[in-house]
């Protein structure tokens, strides 16, 4: 059966942080603000399960958030609901690397914008037309740009050759598997540690490929191997498609 979390954006999570801790009815005096700000950072962005368990006993044992009840209440009450907006606990989710939700801001603001041309349909007929007329001219000028290698800059730092970690990775550490779309890569600081590289879903057991998010082990494996990767962008460029990893 299949099932869905709620998960929130670490970005509204900081900025709803950072105003209940300026608000006069928290209480928070001017001088703590930053020290317990930096803190509930410390247990959003934490890399490991340890390391999050060992920043929340550091706090729970300070002494300014012992004599502070409203923020000892607070920290208690976005602890119990810690899956969902410390980012080492949705690791397993298949996030593509996102923490915040850009992604469905921005699609909101290029409806608005660009395919609404920032006018208002007063009725549904206009809607309709909107969205199959603009939207779809839209869609088809992204997928051309993406065919003619006219790449916006997120697009080509995130899943291009070019912009990757994929040089970082050496060909010699990529092995094959009995599965086309599987690879083993040795971990370049641990010789005993191998990922396992999935081209076909684009993740990797890495810690931070395993969300999905498009990285050096995929990249490499996908140019290594000449393999189609869900996280790759094909390249029109010759120089781009003949730079194979060291
Ligand atoms: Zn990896």
């Amino acid at each position: 059966m299949a099932s869905s979390y709620t998960v929130l954006c670490a970005f509204h999570f900081l900025q709803s942080t950072w105003q209940w801790l300026w608000n006069s009815s928290s209480g928070i005096a001017g001088k703590d603000r930053l020290l317990f700000m930096s803190m509930l950072k410390e247990l959003l962005f934490a890399d490991s399960f340890e390391k999050l368990l060992a920043a929340k006993q550091r706090i729970d044992s300070n002494v300014k958030v012992q004599q502070n009840v409203k923020f000892r209440n607070r920290l208690q009450s976005y602890w119990e609901r810690r899956e969902e907006w410390c980012v080492n606990l949705r690791k397993d989710f298949i996030t593509r690397g996102n923490n915040t939700n850009n992604y469905s801001e921005a699609a909101i603001r290029i409806t608005k914008d660009i395919v609404f041309d920032r006018l208002k349909a007063y009725n549904s007929i206009q809607m309709f037309q909107f969205v199959t007329t603009t939207m779809d001219l839209y869609c088809k000028q992204r997928l051309l740009s993406l065919a003619n290698n006219r790449l916006d800059n997120f697009v080509a730092l995130r899943f291009t050759i070019s912009g990757s970690t994929a040089d970082t990775v050496s060909s010699h550490s990529i092995q094959a598997t009995d599965s086309d779309d599987v690879f083993h890569v040795q971990s370049r600081t641990d010789n005993q540690q191998t990922w396992r590289v999935d081209l076909t879903v684009g993740t990797c057991t890495c810690p931070r490929g395993r969300n999905g998010q498009p990285r050096g082990h995929q990249l490499a494996a996908s140019l290594k191997y000449k393999r189609h990767s869900l996280n790759k962008i094909p390249t029109s460029s010759v120089c781009a498609a003949n730079c194979m990893p060291k």
